[in-house]
This record gives structure tokens, C-alpha cells and sequence, in this order.
């Protein structure tokens, strides 16, 4: 028989020492609001994350954590300066009216709330100077919090050859990419003339934020997939879902960007 006490000790402490240096990286919440059809939780609002977002942190050895809506005193600020990087979870449509427009069906009405929460947030991040990396809807999100707009509905207001969302095959639906000339994402994919990633969206950009740079674009149709804001804080943010690709789909390999937005906070926290 071992010691229990005496096993539990070292790796503990060992265990405590290595999870001080780890980068911390919020993530912000999916929003499920109350409904009576629901068999749990129905009349209140749920804050959740899907696993692979945090599974995609965690393999790069970051410490990922939700980062909850604010309530009284605590909010999108201390977040920021408690924690070393932010990433934008997926999920729902924007509210248009973030952009200035009006829904123009009801099913294309977002989620109000969780724009102005996460816009909140990316403002607070960048403001500290912590790096900011969206996902699909987080590209959306970025781009409308520096000024940009979208499409409401990329199948009938931006038609193309390549569907950008399949309810059926949902994130094993594809189409390409090509690095946009000249750009931060060309230097760092070298070896392809395009890539293959996942295409899980139902909007897509408009106009393009005032100063950001387009990084990607969709080989079929020319749609934005990737962007990143010049000057001094870091936000990237990419219209695929870099946590649901495995190599066995050939697709594009994610880990240079993942590397690059923790590196990037690394050098914040060691500035
Ligand atoms: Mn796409």
C-alpha cells in the first residue's frame, strides 16, 4: 500500500507551481435563454462553452476559463486584467442592429445580448493590451466591434458557389481558402496555394472594419474568412472552427495560429 498522503503531496505541489506559469485565456460564453420546453434549467439562462474550444487551449498548454456576463462590480475590465488573452466562442448569429441595420427576417435576429456583452470584452482586452483571438462568429464579432458590418444572410444577400453552412454534415462541411498576398497569415502558411478548412456560417462580412486587414478569403466565392487588426494589441480572428479540425481531414493545420496568439500572450505578460 502507498501513502496516500505522501502520493498526493508532490504532485501537487509540483502541479501548483506549473499551473502559475500557464497562460490563463478566457473564453466567452454561448447564452441559452429561458425555455419552457427545455426539461432542465428551463426558466433561466444558461452560460456555457462547447469542449472543444477549451480543449484546443488546453493542447497548446494554456489554463482556459469561461469569463461570465458582469454583474454589480465585476466586469469585462477585471477580466481583462486578471487574465492573459481572450477567445471568442461560436455560436450564435449578431443582432444586425449592432451594425446599424434592422433584422430583415425574424429568424436573423442574433442575440442582442451576447453582442454587447462580448463587444464589451473585446474592447476591455484590447484596451489592457491582451490578445484577442475570434471564431466564426467571433470573427463577426470582432469586425462589428471596430466599425465593420455583415451580411444578414450570406445565401440570398451574397450568393455563391460554396454553400458556407450544411446542417446535415455541420463542421465536416468544407471549402478553401487562399492567404490573402502579402499579408501576416501568408507568411506564416507558405507551403499551399490554398487551404482547407470547416465552414460553419450563416453570415459572413460586409465592410471590413476600419483598420483591419483582410488575411483570407474563401477560394470559391472571394467571402472574407480571416482578419487581423494593425497596430499595437493583437486581434485575429478567423471565420473557420480551428478546435473541430483533426489531421485525419487533411484540412489546414491550425497550431501556427494557435502558437502565434499565445506567444503573443506570453510577450504581454512578461512586458
Ligand atoms: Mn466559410
Amino acid at each position: 500500500m502507498t501513502n496516500p498522503t505522501a502520493v498526493d503531496t508532490a504532485p501537487a505541489s509540483a502541479s501548483a507551481s506549473a499551473s502559475a506559469s500557464r497562460l490563463k485565456i478566457g473564453i466567452s460564453a454561448c447564452f441559452m435563454y429561458p425555455d419552457p420546453q427545455r426539461r432542465s434549467y428551463a426558466p433561466k439562462t444558461l452560460q456555457y462553452l462547447e469542449q472543444s474550444v477549451p480543449h484546443w487551449l488546453m493542447g497548446g498548454g494554456a489554463m482556459p476559463v469561461m469569463v461570465p456576463s458582469g454583474v454589480g462590480e465585476i466586469g469585462p475590465a477585471d477580466y481583462a486584467e486578471w487574465l492573459d488573452g481572450l477567445v471568442l466562442h461560436g455560436g450564435a448569429d449578431l443582432w444586425p442592429g449592432s451594425y446599424g441595420e434592422s433584422p430583415l427576417q425574424p429568424e436573423w435576429s442574433g442575440d442582442r445580448l451576447r453582442d454587447e456583452y462580448e463587444i464589451a470584452l473585446v474592447h476591455a482586452f484590447a484596451a489592457a493590451g491582451k490578445p484577442v483571438f475570434g471564431i466564426c462568429r467571433g470573427l463577426q464579432l470582432v469586425n462589428v466591434a471596430y466599425g465593420g458590418t455583415l451580411y444578414q444572410d450570406l445565401p440570398t444577400q451574397r450568393p455563391g458557389p460554396a454553400p458556407h453552412r450544411n446542417h446535415e454534415t455541420f463542421d465536416i462541411h468544407y471549402h478553401h481558402v487562399v492567404m490573402e498576398d502579402n499579408s501576416w497569415l501568408s507568411a506564416m502558411y507558405t507551403d499551399a496555394d490554398s487551404y482547407k478548412i470547416n465552414s460553419i456560417h450563416h453570415q459572413g462580412i460586409k465592410d471590413l472594419a476600419p483598420g483591419f486587414r483582410v488575411q483570407a478569403r474563401c477560394l470559391e466565392d472571394g467571402n472574407i474568412e480571416a482578419i487581423r487588426r494593425d497596430g499595437a494589441s493583437y486581434v485575429v480572428a478567423v471565420q473557420w472552427h480551428p478546435e473541430f479540425h483533426t489531421p485525419e481531414q487533411g484540412v489546414i493545420d491550425d497550431t501556427p495560429l494557435l502558437q502565434d496568439f499565445l506567444r503573443a500572450a506570453r510577450a504581454r505578460r512578461s512586458a
